[in-house]
């Protein structure tokens, strides 16, 4: 087969730029090396009937008009406006924090917006430029609701206190004035009818598109000629065989996903229920069947637990980490035709809008209007390789 674009990954980057390019007549061929499609998106229907995703709970949302257009050229969605809730000192509380919140964890009576607002200003601390994710936290909500819900979860979560992780990771967190239990303020919050899987299923579906599941890249790179242009979405590290990493490792937290049937109706009352404190492992457990108000006669929920080794999932944002991949990203821009895409190639967590826009944006300015317009101005700054 002749191929014209090489992709290597089957999710959210992989899939829209081998759509995009199959559309203007190129020959794509897609390596994925996991046995199915869909990347960290892929869901499937249990034994319990239940639709769940293999690699933790996807929720959509999105303030993007053109992502929001594009996703549903491939299926159709149903509003899903995400709640979670904390088990917190025993008691059961909306994330992020909201009037509710502080009244339940603190026997108080806030009835307003203004008394809210009175009441975390009396809490905060005031830091004006917060250094780590500790000084960003208790300079939104202060110590004891940091303690609480904050400490020991970015533990769970990281394997790092918060004053060692950098302050954006925790700077925005949102915190409401109101009763809004709302998880995203996105104006689209929505979830695919029938899943992720068929989504992708039919962004793919294309005749120029070529998938062969279970095949590393590396596994097969020398064997593979012709192409014109190559989309790396795995991990740059590994692209690089891991050469800036041999003493300082490029950190990931990967997730344990543990899969139980309950045979009841339901175990919990919401689709997510997070566990903040020390008192269990795990971050969170989630009851697939409420997304879509699922019917079965059993119930499939899942335990999180994060943990260092294993599939990639987050990248961990502290400086060592940046300079090690900055070292990296440098090599990757010297490469010609070799672009780097997605959460793993720029060791970025991105949510499904950002990867979709990412995806897009970067087919636009290599073969859209932007770039005609750019190379008839003349410009000579274009795209950036690592989006
Ligand atoms: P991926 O989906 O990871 O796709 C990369 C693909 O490349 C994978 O299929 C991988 O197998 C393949 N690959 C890697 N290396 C090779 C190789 N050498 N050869 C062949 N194939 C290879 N976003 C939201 O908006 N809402 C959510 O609720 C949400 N929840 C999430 C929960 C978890 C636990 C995680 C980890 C992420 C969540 N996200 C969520 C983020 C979302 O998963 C990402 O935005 C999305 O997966 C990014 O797509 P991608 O194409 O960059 O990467």
């Amino acid at each position: 087969m002749k191929v014209d674009v090489l992709i290597i990954g089957a999710g959210i980057s992989g899939a829209v730029l081998a759509e995009r390019y199959a559309a203007i007549g190129k020959k794509v061929l897609i390596l994925e090396k996991r046995s199915h499609i869909a990347g960290n998106c892929y869901d499937y229907i249990d034994e319990n009937g239940i639709l769940v995703s293999k690699y933790g709970a996807h929720l959509f949302h999105t303030n993007e008009e053109e992502v929001w257009k594009y996703v549903n050229k491939f299926s159709e969605w149903y509003d899903w406006e995400h709640k979670v809730i904390a088990k917190v000192d025993g008691k059961l509380v909306p994330i992020p924090v909201n009037i509710t919140t502080v009244n339940k964890l603190f026997n108080e009576n806030i009835s307003s917006e203004e008394e809210m607002k009175d009441w975390l200003e009396k809490n905060r601390i005031d830091i004006q430029d917060p250094q780590n994710g500790k000084e960003a936290v208790l300079s939104k909500v202060g110590p004891e609701l940091y303690e609480k819900m904050f400490r020991h979860y970015t533990k769970k979560q990281w394997d790092k206190y918060p004053e060692e992780l950098d302050a954006s990771v925790l700077d925005r967190i949102p915190v409401r004035t109101n009763y809004d239990d709302r998880y995203f303020s996105d104006k689209y919050q929505a979830l695919p009818k029938g899943g992720y899987t068929k989504l992708f299923e039919k962004i793919l579906s294309h005749p120029n598109i070529h998938i062969e599941l279970n095949t590393d890249y590396f596994d097969v790179k020398d064997k593979i000629e012709g192409y014109s242009k190559l989309f790396y979405t795995g991990p740059i590290d590994r692209f690089f065989e891991f050469k800036y990493s041999l003493e300082d490792k490029l950190e990931y937290r990967s997730i344990n996903f543990v899969s139980e049937t309950v045979n009841k109706d339901f175990f919990q009352e919401n689709s997510v229920v997070n566990y903040p404190g020390m008192e269990v492992e795990y971050t969170r457990i989630i009851e697939y069947k409420h997304f879509g108000h699922q019917q079965a006669g059993k119930t499939t929920i899942v335990k999180e637990f994060t943990v260092d080794t294993g599939e990639p999932y987050y990248p961990v944002p502290n400086q060592k980490n940046r300079e090690i991949y900055e070292r990296y990203k440098k090599e990757a821009d010297q490469l010609k035709d070799i672009y780097f895409v997605g959460r793993l190639a720029n060791y970025k967590y991105f949510n499904m809008d950002q990867a979709f826009k990412n995806a897009l944006d970067l087919f636009k300015n290599l073969e859209g209007k932007s770039k005609r317009t750019r190379i008839a101005r003349n410009e000579k700054k274009t795209v950036h390789r690592v989006q």
